[in-house]
């Protein structure tokens, strides 16, 4: 039975709310989930249901729910000065202090950060910023960004055409001119008999062949996201990023890191460049910048932009109400304090990372699961058919939606895309809790092979005899 109130909200969410990302029509038959709380790495319903968040609300909330000390700064800063703009020369205490510690925390020479709200905000900043920057190079021709297929940089026009989702390009009529796109490093769905190296290299050299076919005075800059989040936690092979940025560097390619995800810790490092050892002329951040906390973004730049844009640049025509917004500058430096005094970034790359990684590819032993990858506390389980293949289910989605609705009901929430499960963890989940997300993961994948009618000797390799189905 649901509880009177709980139906009146759903009744008005269907009336009055435009879910993003959702099948609205859908929605608003079966009803939405209303989430009331949070504590740790745990999230309540309005049922009362306790779930395991296993995706850090939408990769974002970094240090947990519930964490004290980033109310205490906000609540401070709201009463010391709830707002304050940063145009026309002015600014605030925390917006300084943001920008400087993030200067400090980002690789070699990014020592420059523009603010905004959002992440695509922020990539949406890049087009105009790195046109821009050419410009008054003379070099106006120099306008074409290269993205890649099924990337993600937001919802925005700038953002969504950068993107390469083509369900997304198909709403609004994207991209917008001078935006293209190459194909990604998905090994396991792509990569054929190639080994993962070879099939890195190859698709690494498909933007140098992009960029010869454009003509390299056209390219202003290629961005993609050091691990693809939202097509579904996308590693690339070893081989690939060294590639991208000696391409890019041979031809005065700016490349552009989307650290929306990767960055803050979630990959055991403070960026996710920095796992793979590449160094970005850009990197866009957001999510993990506040923990979700509020909403905050930025775009981070090197010395050589920051110079051009100042000597040559004239007025910057840009900028958002709420760029540099002190109550979210004062909570993302709160929060980046405490990952660095907690020692965070660092139990993920040498703790607990290690920890859930074991787990977690152990879980590839499952006859459901084609492939475990992880990195840090970013991973995925593909779901196929037919393990020693790679194949995919037919009708794509079905599966993986199918297994996420069994691991709610399990206490434990997971994302999918297509049929790939994906995982993304607050960063402070301790090891026991890290058992009993794999231990409910692996009872998910059972129940799901049970409903898809899979054997019980298919499911329960080291327990199963008999091919009796399950009840
Ligand atoms: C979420 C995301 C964005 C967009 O950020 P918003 O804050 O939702 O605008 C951009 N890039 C990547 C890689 C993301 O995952």
């Amino acid at each position: 039975m649901t509880d009177p109130n709980l139906r009146h909200l759903q009744q008005l969410d269907a009336a009055h709310h435009l879910h993003p990302f959702s099948d609205n029509a859908e929605l608003g038959r079966v009803g939405t989930r209303v989430l009331t709380r949070g504590e740790g790495v745990y999230v309540w319903d309005a049922q009362g249901n306790k779930l395991l968040d296993a995706f850090a609300g939408l990769w974002c909330v970094n240090l947990g729910y519930g964490r004290q000390e980033l109310v205490d700064a906000a609540s401070e800063q709201m009463r010391k000065l709830p707002f304050y703009n940063s145009f026309f020369q002015c600014t605030t205490e925390p917006t300084i202090r943001l920008a400087a510690k993030i200067a400090e925390l980002a690789p070699g020479d990014l020592n420059h950060v523009f603010f905004t709200n959002s992440g695509s905000e922020a990539n949406d900043t890049v087009v105009r910023m790195v046109r821009h920057f050419w410009s008054v190079q003379d070099q106006p021709q120099r306008n074409v960004i290269i993205g890649r297929h099924n990337g993600y940089h937001g919802s925005t026009v700038a953002g969504a055409s950068l993107g390469g989702m083509k369900g997304m390009h198909a709403q609004g009529g994207l991209p917008i001119a001078n935006i293209t796109h190459i194909n990604q490093p998905y090994w396991f769905g792509e990569g054929g008999r190639k080994t993962a190296e070879e099939f890195g290299r190859q698709r690494a050299a498909l933007l140098e062949r992009k960029i010869l076919k454009l003509g390299p005075e056209r390219v202003a800059a290629f961005i993609a996201e050091p691990i693809q989040g939202a097509a579904g936690v996308f590693i690339p092979p070893d081989s690939y990023w060294p590639d991208v940025q000696r391409i890019c560097r041979l031809y005065d390619v700016l490349l552009v890191a989307d650290e929306v995800v990767c960055g803050f810790g979630r990959t055991g490092r403070w960026f996710g460049s920095e796992y793979f050892g590449v160094q970005p002329d850009i990197m866009t951040i957001a999510k993990g910048l506040t923990s979700g906390y509020l909403p905050m973004g930025g775009v981070i730049f090197n010395d050589r932009i920051a110079q051009v844009l100042k000597e040559r640049g004239g007025e910057l025509t840009h900028g958002y109400t709420y760029s540099g917004h002190p109550v979210c500058a004062a909570v993302a430096l709160k929060n980046l304090q405490i990952l660095q005094d907690e020692g965070i970034v660092d139990r993920v790359a040498n703790d607990t990372g290690p920890y859930l990684a074991e787990g977690w590819k152990a879980l590839a032993d499952h006859p459901l699961v084609g492939e475990a990858r992880i990195v840090g506390m970013l991973g995925a389980l593909e779901l196929v058919p037919n393990k020693p293949k790679r194949q995919f289910f037919p009708d794509r989605g079905r599966v993986g939606t199918l297994c996420r609705s069994i691991a709610l009901r399990n206490g434990l929430i997971l994302r999918s895309t297509d049929d790939a499960m994906l995982l993304s963890p607050p960063l402070t989940i301790t090891r026991s809790e890290i058992d009993e997300l794999l231990r409910i993961t692996r009872k998910s994948l059972d129940d799901t092979a049970a409903e898809l009618g899979m054997s019980n000797s298919a499911r329960t390799p080291r327990s199963g005899q008999g091919r009796s189905r399950p009840a």
